[in-house]
Parts: C-alpha cells; structure tokens; sequence
C-alpha cells in the first residue's frame, strides 16, 4: 500500500508541542515499513522521524501553526492563519498522494476532515482527542454519514465522546519495543511524565509526592508557564524537580529507573502514550480512570486505577506499589501495543476505508 501521513499543525516532530501524536505517527511509520508498506509524511519544517524510519519519504512545508483545539473554548469558531501550516500540509499532501493509494491525516483539525466530502483521493483520521470542539465534532458527524469508515480512534472511552459513531474502530497505539529498556528497580523516585498543562493535572501528583515527603520527577515541555508556577507556589519550594522535554530514548532511561509513574489527567485523555511507555521500562502506573488510562491499565497487575480526582486514594495506591511485578508491565506491552500490532490494525482499516471507494 502507498500511504501518505498528514502530521500535527502544531509543532515540528522533535518539539514535543504536537503531544503524543509525534511518537504516533513514528511507531505507525515503523511498523507499515516492516509491513512492506510504502510510506511519505508530511511534516512541519525542522521535523525529524525516528532513527529507523528513513526509509519514508519527509516532505517539509512551512507555515503558521494551528492553535490546539484544547486550549480553545468548546464553542469557538475555526481560525486558519495566513500562511497557514495545515493548509500547507494538505496541499502538499494531495499533490504527493495523487501516486498513492490513501492519505492518512493525524491532525485533530478542520479542514482535513472537511476536505474527505470534496475530493476523489480517500482520506483516513486518526482522531488523537475525544470531543473538544463542537465545530468538529458536528464535521464529524456529517462526514461519518457518508463515509462511515473514514475514521480511527485510541481507545473505547474516547470514541465515546462522539456519541453518534457507532461502531469505532479501535486502533489503540504502538510502541517500539526495542526503543525501551526493561529496568527493575524497586526502590526509585516518583515520576510523572507529559505536557505541562491543566488538562494533565500535574497538581494532583505533586500532592501525592508532598503527602509522602518526596520529590516528583516531571518531564515533558511546559506549555502553561502560569499554570507551571501556580503549582509550584502551592507546594513546598524545590518538590517538583523539572527535567525538561527528552527525546525518546533518554526518557526511557530515566523514566525506567522510577518506581512508579503517576498519571492524573483531567479530560477524557484519548489514549495516553506515557503509560504504555512507563510499562515498557517495568514502570508500574498509578492513575485516575478516565480515558485511555482506565482501557490500559491493568488494575492490580501493571498499576492501580481510581475513581477520577481521588488524590487520597492515588497516595494510597502509591504506598503499595511495589506489589506489583515489574515483568508484567513490559510483558503487557509486547503483547498488546507493539508497532506491528498496531500497523496491522491499522492497515485492516485502512483496506476497508479503500473499499469503500472502490
Ligand atoms: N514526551 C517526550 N519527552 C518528554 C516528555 C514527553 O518525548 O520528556 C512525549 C511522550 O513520549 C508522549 C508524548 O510526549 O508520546 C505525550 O503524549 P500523551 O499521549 O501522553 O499526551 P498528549 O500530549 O498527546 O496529550
């Protein structure tokens, strides 16, 4: 199959600003390659794929980025940028898939999915966020009456969020397993991982790392310096311990070496690429049962989920976590969130969307 891959309008591959779809659409690259596939992206300037996946063809455009839909008002209005990114990422990506079989957008945008109505060449969505826009949501809705196939999501809590999709396909998401490494180390510090922004909920580890009188280790690009330092004044100085943004491989160093990852989010977190990857190291996950999480983790064998937003009970969860086999965690990954598993499930879609065209 030749596929064509739309990447995120925000951020460059490497930046860290487009979230977890950056490591989506690597692990997605890698395995359609080792499936045989053929494979172009399209990606902002300065974008870099993974070691391993050259073999793809990286087409860079420039442009203004989007604003992310989950930093706007539910009820907002569409904005495109003059010289905008995301128009310039499709324009590039209709020309290149004029020779290929599918387009694949991963971007949560738009104009994309409005685009599926009004050309010949099937285009395919992964949606990377449950509902966050009802412009889109209803764009959705009227593309899905048509074309019933034509979209992919993380997990059953998110598909959810759009309540008239009725039979979603699932993809969940992929992970090279060679990229990170099984550590089984019981005793080391705590660790939370992901975009510095309220969505993610920081707030609620911090307490549990405070209550125990630990540090917490947090990665990840602060992309709300205010809602950064707001949290940092409500706690005892120096609690926090910033470790900025890493690419994939140092993270998993360090996140391997943690005893337990804490995951807190606050919206219906569509999948949640930190804790498969804290699994894969052996990292155990303590996390609220909302979205992607309550789907992924595996309550008493590779971490503890509770009720949403109860902190007493997260503390609670942390103190016992070394009940859990570290074994376990990486073991659940191999089987069940590799880059192959995930490029076939992928491709099965892609296969029925291409019927449809037919
Ligand atoms: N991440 C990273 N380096 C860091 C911290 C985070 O590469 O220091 C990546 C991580 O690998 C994950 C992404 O940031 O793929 C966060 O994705 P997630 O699905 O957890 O949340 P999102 O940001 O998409 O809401």
């Amino acid at each position: 199959m030749r596929i064509v891959l739309i990447s995120t309008p925000i951020g460059y591959l490497g930046s860290g600003k487009g979230g977890g779809v950056e490591l989506t659409l690597n692990s997605l690259v890698s395995g359609l390659l080792s499936l045989g596939h053929l494979v172009e992206v399209i990606a902002p300037k300065n974008s870099k794929l993974y070691k391993g996946n050259e073999k793809a063809k990286l087409h860079l455009v420039e442009g203004e980025d989007q604003i992310s839909w989950q930093h706007q008002n539910y009820n907002s209005s569409v904005s495109i940028p003059d010289n905008s990114l995301l128009a310039g990422m499709l324009e590039k990506g209709l020309d290149v898939a004029k020779k290929a079989d599918i387009l694949l957008n991963m971007s949560y945008d738009w104009l994309p999915i409005w685009m599926t109505l009004n050309v010949d060449i099937p285009i395919a969505h992964i949606i990377s966020m449950g509902s966050e826009s009802s412009v889109i949501s209803n764009l959705i809705s009227k593309v899905y009456s048509k074309y019933p196939y034509n979209f992919a999501f993380h997990s059953k809590i998110q598909a959810d969020d759009y309540s008239f999709i009725r039979k979603p396909t699932i993809i969940g998401n992929g992970f090279k397993m060679d990229n990170y490494t099984f550590q089984d180390t019981v005793n080391g510090p705590l660790a939370w991982v992901g975009r510095v922004a309220p969505e993610k909920g920081l707030e609620d580890a911090v307490f549990v790392a405070n209550e125990l009188g630990e540090k917490l280790n947090v990665w990840g690009v602060v992309e709300d310096e205010t809602y950064a330092s707001k949290i940092e004044k409500s706690f005892p100085q120096g609690i926090i311990n910033w470790m900025g943004f890493l690419s994939t491989n140092e993270l998993q160093k360090e996140l391997g070496k943690c005893r337990v990852l804490i995951n807190t989010p606050k919206w219906n977190e569509a999948y949640g690429n930190v804790i498969v990857e804290a699994l894969a190291c052996g990292v155990p996950v303590v996390a609220y049962r909302r979205g992607g999480p309550g789907e992924i983790i595996k309550h008493g064998q590779t971490g503890y989920l509770t009720d949403p937003d109860d902190k007493k009970k997260l503390l609670s969860y942390v103190e016992i976590i070394g009940n859990i086999e570290r074994k376990n965690c990486r073991k659940w990954v191999e089987k069940n969130a590799s880059t192959d598993i995930f490029a076939i499930k992928v491709v099965n879609w892609l296969n029925k969307i291409m019927k449809e065209y037919k």
